[in-house]
């Protein structure tokens, strides 16, 4: 075992094991940002003449068409912010879509239907078979591993790409940014979600139904087929404006009477139970230390305001028990079977087939071309 150590610039500590430290005990996320990714963000007037020559291309590639561009909403701020500012001030016409994998908060179900309402567009609301996404789940209970929200995130990447190639859609706008998303969680907290040699070795050993209404993708179909020989591009149009969390939370509220969630990914109860309890109770994976770093090296929290709301747990106690028994009941369980997975002997996705070595030969390469700026590791 590692002895205890956390970065002196941001909050990241040994909890993550991959992290390490420079002399002056400042952590590889901080170097990296520092290097990498601080020096090519512009969020001034710089980014801001360059997302317009981004915008007038996507309004170029939907001449005639219903759409110009598409968008997944989640109901969390950052998908919620950027359509706002899409439509408002860049008068795009976005495909809006979104996700309903069952596990959407009330909150989250009023915060799309306010923007949708308010911006007068109409939403494209998939909804996945339940069936299927509770096996899947179950499934990554059984296996042991901490990357119980694949299911979730998969379907949200499967049908983007399924929007996208049918209406002929060229551009996608990614709600991903420096500003709240800066440090990345660690693979080995959350894993590739589309790594289909890993999702189908889970799925052949837990699972009890073939999925055949659940939307796959694979990273070869929409990496390669869509974007290099379809000519499919993301854009992550938050990075080219000024940006930050308050900001967001406030234009929103004002503006569409948007309500703001405890935490980051919140929007889904599963999610909020995932990160805010089972991730640090039963791994040690507390990712508001990747959210907090990230809001620091940005600017937007002080370390020590950090290291304060650090030493609240990130789940209520009073309502865990509560929350306990909604997860196990949605998923037909029982309680006591949800707390044998909680204290099962804990397995990674190295335990398991995978295409990790791809991947990061993948991610070295787009690095390699200038594509990404940073490794995700
Ligand atoms: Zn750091």
């Amino acid at each position: 075992m590692r002895e205890y150590q956390i970065c002196t610039n941001c909050v990241m500590d040994t909890t993550d094991s991959a992290i390490t430290f420079d002399e002056d005990g400042v952590c590889d996320h901080c170097r990296d940002f520092e290097k990498n990714v601080r020096p090519n963000w512009h969020p001034d007037e710089r980014g801001r003449a360059e997302l317009e020559a981004i915008i007038e291309r996507v309004k170029k590639s939907g001449k005639g068409r219903d759409f110009d561009c598409i968008l997944g909403l989640s109901g969390g701020i950052d998908s919620s912010y950027m359509l706002h500012v899409l439509v408002t001030e860049f008068g795009l016409r976005p495909l809006v879509f979104h996700v309903d994998g069952g596990w959407n908060t009330d909150i989250a179900v009023n915060n799309i239907q306010k923007l949708v309402e308010g911006l007068r567009l109409d939403l494209y609301t998939e909804v996945i078979d339940w069936e299927d996404m509770r096996d899947f789940q179950l499934a990554f209970f059984k296996s042991g591993v901490s990357q119980l929200d694949i299911p979730q995130d998969h379907a949200f990447v499967a049908v983007l790409y399924k929007f996208a190639h049918k209406h002929g859609i060229k551009y996608i706008m990614n709600g991903g940014n420096i500003a709240t998303e800066c440090v990345r969680n660690p693979l080995e907290w959350l894993y590739y979600g589309t790594d289909m040699m890993f999702i189908n070795d889970i799925r052949r050993r837990y699972c009890t139904r073939p999925l055949k209404n659940y939307p796959f993708s694979s990273v070869f179909f929409h990496k390669i087929y869509l974007r290099y020989l379809r000519g499919v591009k993301v854009v992550r149009p938050l990075n080219y404006i000024p940006y930050t969390r308050q900001m967001a939370i406030e234009t929103l509220r004002q503006q569409y009477g948007w309500r703001a969630y405890p935490q980051k990914h919140f929007e889904s109860r599963f999610t909020k139970f995932l990160e805010g309890y089972w991730l640090p109770t039963r791994f040690g994976y507390d990712t508001r230390k990747v959210q907090f770093s990230s809001l620091i090296l940005t600017g937007q929290m002080t370390r020590e305001e950090a290291l304060e709301r650090l030493k609240e747990p990130p789940y209520d106690p009073n309502t865990i028990d509560d929350e306990f028994e909604y997860i196990a009941k949605k998923l037909r369980i029982s309680v006591d079977e949800l707390r044998r997975y909680h204290s099962m002997p804990k397995k990674s996705y190295k335990d398991y087939r995978n295409q990790e070595a791809l991947f990061n030969l993948g991610a070295k390469l787009l690095k390699a071309l200038g594509v990404e700026r940073s490794i995700k590791r």
